[in-house]
């Protein structure tokens, strides 16, 4: 039996580049959300969500570039108990009227003891139609067992630019989401730029496979048709008969990784690039790919389940 990763299967669009975490002068970001539209526009991007802290955007501001403008906000809360420092949460929605929120809404914050307080606030970007992702782990300094009973979040953030450049942090939070997932906790990862700085933008993305059009994107990062990446492609990934295959643009360093079991590299004994790997996999619930290239840079399959 053969079961691919729902983003190299079905309709074959071109990969769409998009941005789905960043900030602009509406809250704390540097640049104005034109700057930010047409940075993203200069290094290929098809879609960009403006997340600014509370304060909802569904508005193009830069529509001559062609870059389309998905909606969203991220909201955050404080925990005022050792479990953690806080949670914020990115939510990204239709257009208006399908919508919860209108242009420039804004919502609160508050200080929350722990996750039980903070389900509401998940609830509620869902009720308004909206799909969350939950962020920076690592920065937030919540481990799985601090928010792994959440529900409501199609994807957690795999690495954040902001917070890898300057905390070293949310550089892969494979662990944190292995944790999820033996769990059978469902979860896809997103690569995001959480950009407030000018050097912050355009170094992590999700590559989707749909329509340049808002439900189309929508509607495939809620089904996984994605992968996440900070510069290797990957082209398709698949299990058949037990065996994971992968094939992707030339990297040094590829890792079938499942469940919480050391897997090793796959890499060229020679010190060159593969372009392909393969792993048994039998035995275990799902099989997920890592990939890196020449320079260090990542990209991030979403999981396939096995059973
Ligand atoms: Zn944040
Ligand atoms: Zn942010």
């Amino acid at each position: 039996m053969l079961i691919r990763q729902q983003a190299f299967s079905g309709t074959q669009h071109r990969f769409l580049k998009g941005g789905l975490h960043c900030h602009t002068t509406r809250s704390d970001g540097q640049l104005s959300p034109e700057e930010t539209i047409r940075l993203h526009a200069q290094n290929g991007y098809d879609f960009l969500a403006l997340t600014d802290h509370r304060f909802y955007n569904f508005k193009n501001y830069a529509p001559e570039t062609g870059v389309l403008i998905v909606p969203g906000m991220e909201i955050d809360v404080n925990l005022t108990t050792r479990a953690g420092m806080c949670f914020h949460t990115v939510a990204i929605g239709p257009e208006e009227g399908k919508n919860g929120y209108s242009q420039d809404e804004r919502v609160s914050n508050a200080r929350l003891a722990g996750a039980a307080e903070y389900q509401p606030f998940i609830d509620s970007l869902r009720a308004h139609n909206n799909l969350a992702i939950y962020c920076h782990p690592d920065w937030s300094r919540t481990p799985a067992r601090s928010f792994e009973d959440l529900q409501g979040c199609f994807a957690m953030e795999i690495w954040n630019s902001g917070c890898a450049i300057e905390d070293d942090m949310d550089t892969d939070n494979g662990l944190i989401w292995d944790e999820l997932l033996v769990q059978n906790k469902r979860i896809n990862c997103v690569a995001v730029d959480d950009g407030h700085r000018p050097y912050h933008h355009c170094k992590g993305w999700v590559m989707v496979n749909a329509e340049k059009k808002l439900d189309s994107i929508l509607e495939a990062l809620e089904q996984g048709r994605y992968y996440s990446s900070c510069g290797p492609e990957i082209y398709d990934f698949y299990v058949e008969d037990g065996v994971a295959y992968c094939r992707c643009s030339p990297c040094a360093r590829l890792r079938f990784i499942y469940g919480l079991r050391p897997t090793p590299l796959k890499r060229d004994s020679e010190g060159g690039l593969i372009t392909q790997a393969s792993m048994s996999v039998k035995g275990y619930s799902y099989v997920r790919l890592m990939c890196e290239d020449a320079q260090g840079r990542r990209a991030w399959s979403n999981p396939i389940y096995l059973d």
